[in-house]
């Protein structure tokens, strides 16, 4: 019995291989991570520039552990060195700003980021930081937001985010809209996506907090039903390491 083991392990390996065990398991994401460090509400140090790119780190990091390699971000950094007028934010409700990529019929980040040099249909994602300070004449309406695939140098999803909550947590702020990028890529390739509202409940239910909750979604995401039939965002490659899932 036992000789017979050993013969049909090395056997029932090679059949496995030999049956076409898929190598691309992986979706890699090109990012394009703009910051903008001055607008008319604030400026930002060059610390501040700095641990936008630390916390951005910190989720790239993040995103390819608690997907256990099934996500990786392949990131670019751009700083727009133009002061941002109140005439290029959005004002919903009024007093309450927030950075969207267009004003009126301007595509103000697109115009930017194609002034830098930047080709349309490189990036799935195009995510900004914004220097920003909550006044009682200006506040932001959102802790951070983001839009769909498909809005900005191409096909890109774009989310934004104001530099103005503690700098050990934006990158939590990127993370929960990088979530939402990724659903509508999913969506739209017709895979589906965890609700990622959900959160609150899951956090209540299990007394969780967000970096918990994102863990969940970016280890129960359709991952191969994307990869079987992907849509234009992200390229397939095979994760190279075996990675320690989060406990
Ligand atoms: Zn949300």
């Amino acid at each position: 019995m036992r000789s017979w083991l050993r013969c049909l392990i090395p056997a029932s390996a090679v059949l496995l291989l030999g049956a076409g065990v898929p190598t691309e398991d992986q979706l890699r994401l090109s990012v394009l991570v703009v910051v903008y460090p001055e607008t008319f509400a604030a400026a930002a140090t060059r610390d501040e520039v700095e641990n936008v790119w630390r916390e951005v780190a910190e989720s790239t990091e993040f995103v390819e552990r608690a997907s256990r390699g099934r996500l990786a971000l392949d990131v670019e950094k751009v700083v727009v060195e133009r002061v941002v007028p109140r005439d290029d934010f959005q004002e919903d409700p009024p007093g309450q700003y927030w950075l969207n990529d267009y004003a009126g019929s301007r595509h103000l980040v697109e115009d930017d980021l194609v002034a830098l040099g930047q080709p349309p249909n490189r990036f799935d994602v195009v995510a900004v930081f914004y220097a920003w300070e909550n006044r009682l004449s200006h506040t932001t309406p959102f802790g951070a937001a983001s839009i769909g695939v498909n809005r900005i140098l191409g096909k890109a999803a774009y989310l934004a985010v104001p530099m103005v909550w503690t700098p050990s947590t934006l990158s939590s702020y990127f993370e929960h809209e990088l979530l939402h990028c990724l659903e509508s890529m999913f969506e739209d390739a017709g895979a589906g996506f965890p609700h990622l509202h959900n959160g609150w409940a899951f956090e209540a239910t299990y007394g969780v907090d967000q970096a918990a909750w994102n863990a969940w979604v970016l280890s129960n995401a359709p991952w191969d039903a994307y990869l079987t039939k992907p849509g234009s965002w992200g390229t397939l490659a095979g994760s190279s390491t075996s990675i320690e899932p989060i406990r």
